[in-house]
């Protein structure tokens, strides 16, 4: 075994941990983007977003919530980020199932996607290839 957070999840390499149950885990970023930066993983090793089954994604997505409401109640930050790095493309450096919950500040400055605008027609184009029916 080979996988970081699967060492991680198996007690093999020391983390903070802020929740644990049966499938998921959290804990402290090593690296935070803020201070309270947490990740949630899935006990059972997936590579990214698409590959896990819709129960561990669920059980995963209750933590975060769990998480979330931690870090309001005993942190009294005002809001937070949920995010996933799917794939090497998108950020994602650890080839593990996990969600970043990131807590935030009002004008704490982090700015993460620069918006653009659709040129004409570009959004019917993209709409007409990803549409699902
Ligand atoms: P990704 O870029 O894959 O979405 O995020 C991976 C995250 O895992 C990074 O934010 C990085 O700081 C964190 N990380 C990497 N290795 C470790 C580690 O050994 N322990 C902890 N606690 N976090 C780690
Ligand atoms: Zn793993």
């Amino acid at each position: 075994m080979s996988c970081i957070f699967c060492k991680i999840s198996a007690g093999e390499i020391p983390s903070y941990k802020v929740y644990e149950d049966e499938n998921t885990l959290a804990f402290l970023d090593i690296n935070p983007v803020s201070t309270g930066h947490i990740l949630v993983v899935s006990k059972k090793h997936f590579a990214n977003f698409e590959e896990a089954d819709e129960e561990t994604l669920c059980q995963v997505i209750k933590t975060v919530k769990k998480i979330g409401l931690s870090l309001k109640k005993n942190l009294a930050v005002p809001g937070y980020n949920v995010a996933v790095n799917n794939d090497p493309a998108a950020g994602q450096a650890v080839p593990h199932l996990h969600f970043h919950v990131i807590p935030r500040l009002l004008d704490d400055g982090l700015k993460p996607w620069p918006p653009k605008k659709y040129q004409e027609n570009q959004a019917e184009e993209v709409l007409n290839k990803i549409k699902i029916s």
